[in-house]
This record gives C-alpha cells, structure tokens and sequence, in this order.
C-alpha cells in the first residue's frame, strides 16, 4: 500500500512517514499543497493524509481539485484543534476522514487502515487482476489463462502502476519517477525499452490486454472486461 503524506511541518511529516514504514507501507512526502496535488492527481496513492495548513495551496483546495479531477482516492485530513469549523468544510469537499492534531499514533493507523478497506481492490489481495490477466504480488507473475510469465523488479512496478490506474493515461514522467526514483537519472527512453518487455510478455501470454501508447504524453491499458 502507498500513502502520501502531505505535511509541511517537516518533522511531523517524517515521524508520520517511520510510522506507516513501521506498519509496512510505502509513504511518500510532500511539503506543500502544490506539490501535493501534482502528487495525489498521479491516482497511484492508496490513501493520501493531507493537512490543512499548507504553503501555496491550502489542504481543502487541494482537496477538491483532486476531486474535481475525478480521483477518488480516499484523504484522511489533519488540522489543528482550533479549526473546528474546518471540519464541516472538509467534509464537503470530499475528505473521508478528519483527525485533530494531536493525535495517538494508535488513531491514525486505524484510520488509515479502515479507509484503505474502501478500495476493495487493493484491500492487501495478492492478486490484481484486470482483463483477462493476473497479476501475483508476490511473486511478481503475470498469468493469461493457462501460460504465466516471471517479471523483473521494474517490468513489475510498471505492470502494477499500469493494473492499478487502468483508467488513466500514464504519463512518462510518472513511470520514471514511480518506477526509477526522483533521484535517478533514467530517461524516457528508458520507459520505452521496459514498455516494449511487457507488451512482447503480455503477446507471449497472448492476453486482451495492451498497453497503448498516448502520443506526447504515456500509456494506458487497453482492455476488455473478462
Ligand atoms: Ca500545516
């Protein structure tokens, strides 16, 4: 499971990040609510903790143009006791939960645990499925009715970025920040060769399933619902 945290007190931020590692998920941080957006509009997050507070934009903005952008991943959002009243405006604008600071470590896993209940599809299954393929978390194989195929560590990251926002145009960008790292100095046409391994796997598998390429802008899954 992948969280992002969207935390401009840094320190916070970072303990919270220990605390979802603690609990084995990934968490990633932004500090600002720009950054923030750009994140969360990726639709990769499996719950996203979003304070209020924040530089450039503020958490309820952010709130709702992510809804406006048709993500529904679920937002537990943080702010100060004082802001009562915020309450009622995050929850208007889409939030599915609200946390005072401070709160017990104890409160907020519980909470991110019930929200990551509601995406019944990534509810710690070992199988993601979409058309007429399988994909086994955890051991990286893909299947197609009776054929399966072993993927690398990178083929794997992608195919599961690509499963689980198969809706979505990806964008080279995001593949190469999601699947190489910010710090990595991977190019597109790195994306490109990895692209090209998974559709010759998924012709070897003979699936439904392909992966199209958007001009100037990614790749989406191409599918026909088994
Ligand atoms: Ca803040």
């Amino acid at each position: 499971m992948r969280i992002l945290i969207v935390e401009d007190e840094v320190r916070l931020a970072a303990t919270l990040q220990d605390l979802m590692e603690l609990n084995g998920y990934t968490a990633d941080i932004c500090h600002d609510g720009g950054s923030g957006l750009d994140e969360a509009l990726t639709g990769i997050y499996d719950v996203i903790v979003l304070d209020v507070m924040l530089p450039k934009l503020d958490g309820f903005t952010v709130l709702r143009r992510l809804r406006a952008a048709g993500i529904t991943t679920p937002v537990l959002m943080l702010t100060a006791r004082s802001e009562v009243t915020d309450k009622v405006t995050g929850l208007d604008g889409g939030a599915d939960y609200y946390l005072t600071k401070p709160f017990e470590p104890k409160e907020l896993m519980a909470c991110i645990r019930a929200l990551s209940r509601r995406q019944p599809e990534l509810r710690d299954t070992d199988l993601l499925t979409c058309g007429d393929l399988q994909l086994e978390r955890s051991s990286f194989t893909l299947t197609c009715g009776g054929r399966s195929v072993r993927l690398s560590r990178k083929e794997y990251d992608m195919m599961e970025l690509f499963m689980l926002n198969r809706r979505q145009v990806i964008t080279k960008e995001n593949l190469l920040v999601k699947v190489w790292g910010y710090e990595s100095d991977a190019e597109d046409n790195n994306v490109e060769v990895y692209v090209s391994f998974l559709r010759k796997k998924l012709e070897h598998l003979r699936s439904n399933v392909k992966i199209k390429t958007i001009r100037m802008v990614g790749y989406c899954l191409e599918f026909s619902e088994a």
